[in-house]
């Protein structure tokens, strides 16, 4: 009988705290699509004022805000769009941008560290003029922190590099900061510094914040007049809406502040790791709270048979390759799941380099 559950698949996974269900409870509301939900427009105003944008819309996630975002600004079919070829909107929002939209996504090579090659984004922008062939590119995107690169946080250094390459090309910048605050923790950097040089940014409520539900998309006044009519489009205008918001304003209010605990605890557990004969993450890599590591070869453990080991101790993670698993810290992992995780990876490996070494 499995007694516990430690999850770590995602921060997704996170429940709404006993003071979120509270304020879901008492929230006052109307309907936001008539626009008269007063906790959303208490909600969207303090989001802008926290982002340095002149204003924000609650969507119901963030494929949503980045699928909004992009179509906003690429509102001719046909345009192009630069991103990174490792990044969520090309690899996990179901090619949105050109199914829905019409955006063309030209790829540039992901660095380990979350950014492209300047020279490499400089190189992809295409201005047709005159040209019969070419899509003519209108945006860049960024993903801040970078979940894929195991959550990589970009500086704003770099940031600002690449919003004066659009600038000078007349380009739009767009941020994917579905984890923008655990980058802006990370780096010691103020959110709205970070994302000053982005005409738009995505931010998931939902994530390392642990609202239930929702994503806030932030930008100029007449970018978010255009991603509310979007929105509505997409089905995604919602009437008492203000119940999600009042929980996203607690996520606000409490977790920001908690993000750099979750970041502590990642990198606990990633020297936990290494200590286990067999396994191995770069713990230079572990800037925010997501880990990846690896099996080595030779160490005679199977991805999936640990996994499953694991699971039937009640403790969940995401494989992500033959050799490699994720791990995801949130505010809902203590210090003794961590002691209890590892002592069951620990015994799983032990388990398995011994069986394998009977045979
Ligand atoms: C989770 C995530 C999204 C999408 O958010 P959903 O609310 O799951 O649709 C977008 N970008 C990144 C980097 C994410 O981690």
């Amino acid at each position: 009988m499995v007694t516990r559950t430690v999850d770590l698949r995602s921060d997704t996974v996170t429940k709404p705290t006993e003071a979120m269900r509270a304020a879901m409870a008492n929230a006052e509301v109307d309907d936001d699509v008539l626009g008269f939900d007063p906790t959303a427009a208490r909600f969207e105003s303090e989001m802008a004022r926290i982002m340095g944008k002149e204003a924000a819309l609650f969507v119901p996630s963030g494929t949503m805000g980045n699928l909004i975002s992009v179509l906003v600004h690429c509102e001719v079919r046909g345009s192009e769009v630069i991103l990174g070829d490792n990044c969520h909107i090309h690899i996990y929002e179901n090619g949105g941008i050109s199914t829905i939209g019409g955006v063309h996504a030209k790829t540039v090579k992901n660095n380990a560290d979350g950014t492209m090659d300047i020279s490499l984004i400089e190189a992809a922008i295409r201005h047709p003029e005159g040209e019969l062939y070419y899509p003519t590119t209108r945006l860049i995107c960024l993903e801040n922190t970078h979940a894929n690169c195991g959550g990589r946080c970009v500086s704003v250094e770099y940031t600002d590099r690449v919003g004066e390459i659009a600038k000078k090309h007349g380009l739009k910048l767009h941020i994917d900061g579905a984890r923008i605050f655990n980058a802006s923790a990370a780096l010691g950097v103020p959110v709205h510094r970070l994302v000053q040089a982005a005409d738009s940014v995505s931010v998931c409520m939902s994530k390392g914040l642990g609202a239930p539900v929702g994503s806030v998309i932030v930008g100029s006044k007449s970018f978010i007049s255009k991603a509310k009519r979007l929105r509505k489009t997409l089905g995604g205008g919602m009437r008492q809406v203000g119940i999600l918001c009042a929980a996203a304003f607690v996520a606000l209010k409490d977790n920001v502040g908690r993000l750099e605990d979750d970041h502590r605890k990642a990198k606990m557990f990633a020297d936990g790791l290494n200590q286990i004969k067999g396994l191995k993450v770069d713990t230079a890599s572990v800037e925010t709270n997501i880990i990846f590591f690896d099996i080595l070869e030779g160490s005679n453990v199977k991805v999936e048979n640990l996994c499953k080991f694991l699971e039937e101790h009640g403790i969940l993670m995401l494989p992500v390759s033959a050799s490699s698993v994720r791990i995801v810290l949130h505010h809902q992992i203590s210090e003794n799941d961590i002691q209890y995780a590892l002592s069951c990876i620990q015994q799983a490996v032990l388990q398995f380099q011994a069986g394998n070494d009977g045979k």
